[in-house]
């Protein structure tokens, strides 16, 4: 796609979103049902065309972690949108009394979505949902890394829409870069924090907001006296979904000295409970090119030499295949889980984010000293917490900030409806998802209708003893 087709488009777009600005709820209503009419005709092809590009990517992984999700959201939406997208009365405060405010949701016109390559089609369609929703005309960029995916989304997008509507950019980095530099009302960008920075220098140009879904690295906290093993498969469970590439995977473990080997014998049972073997294993995601796998192994190697111990769920075997890797098979970039204890903060794997199968497992003599170090640190995009000591758990949700928390599980703060999903500072900002995300691709607008009977005009000029009397009673009432 050239910079002129680029442009043709976000000025179709444009035009069409300055023509139509007020967009009836059943136009809006009629998107979402095509879109929900696109996955539910083509969700299976979607699938297939993740895992063409991921090499071992189950379809049921990608049925239960992204089409599930959007026809969760689709449905919430479908069900809230006459609510959410009528006028919002507000009270009117003395003073203005008898007029009265309301607040007037309207859509801002061009919202642009870059994506992902680890949930492809949730990331992609997720935000264009929202975005439509609120009546928004909407340009995707899914990531070229998932190029089946995104060529499917393309493909199916514009069947289902007019390019005015809603158009899939297809491209490397550099359309990418091209992409965040037009002017957009909004732009929802999902990925790494490196990236981000420059989406957000690219938006500014032209004052465009944007909501960063960033990365970050999410602890997982497990108090003194807590069930390891209940702790453990639910740790396990979210850390190898899509074998750790997954934006709010638990990125490290904090865990009371002396809990060591029994943490790790839990998390390895529940390890071979969800996968009995890791290579060969269809319901365990490869890692998605040899790149990634690289540099998972390269932050091992690193570590390993720092003095860390590192205690492999499985046999390394596939990992040092060079002949498989070299074939490109996929089976050896199925990554067996490593957990890694004695990490340092020198050592890269606690420096930056995973996103792979590793779980450094940090132990620590005082939940105290916990609390008070992740409060000093950067914000993570999520929180888990795993204990039953409620005065502990309000402890750690008083005293640090991360984007959202999970007690007692892993991920699934994510699927609740009604909860906002977002980060803060280096793990993001703005928040989609439920009534939030709606109003995050609206503008609000506040109405204020004056009453004839109004005594405002008692306070204009000129200024004199009427004017002091006045104002002498209305510091009384405030
Ligand atoms: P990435 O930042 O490399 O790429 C994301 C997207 O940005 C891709 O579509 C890519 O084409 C585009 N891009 C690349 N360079 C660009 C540039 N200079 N200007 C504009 N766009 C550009 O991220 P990734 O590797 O695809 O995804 C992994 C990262 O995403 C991880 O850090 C993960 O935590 C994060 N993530 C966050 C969430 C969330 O909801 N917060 C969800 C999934 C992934």
């Amino acid at each position: 796609m050239t910079q002129t087709d680029l442009r043709r488009i976000f000025d179709l777009q444009y035009q069409a979103s300055r023509a139509q600005i007020d967009v009836p709820l059943l136009v809006r209503r009629e998107r979402l049902l095509r879109v929900q009419k696109l996955l539910d005709e083509h969700g299976p092809v979607l699938a297939a065309a993740v895992q063409a590009d991921f090499g071992i990517r189950s379809s049921r992984l990608t049925e239960v972690a992204e089409l599930l999700v959007l026809r969760n959201q689709l449905r919430h939406t479908l069900r809230h949108l006459p609510r959410w997208s009528r006028r919002q009365r507000v009270r009117t405060p003395l003073m203005l009394m008898p007029g009265r405010g309301w607040i007037e949701r309207q859509p801002l016109g061009v919202v642009g979505v870059i994506a992902p390559w680890n949930y492809p089609v949730q990331l992609a369609l997720g935000p264009a949902i929202t975005a439509l929703a609120a009546g928004n005309r909407v340009m995707l960029k899914p990531s070229e890394l998932t190029p089946h995916t995104s060529a499917q989304l393309a493909a199916l997008v514009s069947q289902f829409f007019a390019p005015e509507e809603f158009a899939v950019i297809q491209g490397d980095v550099s359309v990418a870069t091209q992409f965040s530099g037009l002017p957009f009302d909004h732009l929802l960008f999902t990925g790494s924090t490196a990236v981000g920075r420059r989406v957000a220098l690219a938006a500014a140009a032209h004052l465009t907001p944007t909501t960063l879904e960033l990365g970050g690295k999410s602890p997982c906290i497990i108090a003194p006296g807590c069930d390891l093993r209940a702790a453990a498969l639910k740790i396990a469970h979210g850390k190898l979904l899509n074998a750790g590439q997954t934006c709010i995977a638990p990125d490290y473990v904090l865990l009371p000295r002396g809990q060591e080997a029994a943490f790790a014998q839990a998390f390895r049972s529940a390890a071979l409970r969800l996968f009995p073997r890791f290579a060969g294993n269809p319901d365990y995601a490869a890692v998605l090119n040899r790149r990634h796998l690289a540099r998972l192994r390269q932050m091992l190697r690193q570590a390993q030499s720092l003095g860390a111990h590192v205690e492999w769920m499985e046999e390394a075997g596939g990992l040092h295949d060079a002949d498989a890797l070299a074939q490109g098979d996929a089976v050896a970039r199925q990554m067996p889980p490593a957990l890694v204890f004695n990490a340092t903060s020198q050592m890269q794997l606690m420096q930056e984010e995973i996103f792979g199968p590793i779980l450094p497992v940090i132990s620590y003599d005082r939940p105290d000293d916990v609390i008070a170090a992740l409060g000093a640190g950067s914000r993570p995009l999520a929180l888990y917490w795993f204990g039953d000591d409620e005065k502990l758990r309000d402890a750690v949700l008083a005293r640090t900030v991360s984007g959202g928390v999970c007690v007692n599980d892993t991920l699934l703060h994510f699927a609740h409806d009604n909860l906002p999903f977002g980060g803060v500072g280096e793990s993001g900002w703005g928040a989609y998802h439920s009534e939030q995300g709606f109003v995050r691709m609206s503008h609000q607008k506040a109405v204020f209708v004056q009453s004839r009977w109004s005594l405002a005009p008692l306070l204009y000029p000129p200024y004199g003893a009427r004017f002091d009397r006045l104002m002498d009673m209305v510091r009384r009432w405030l």
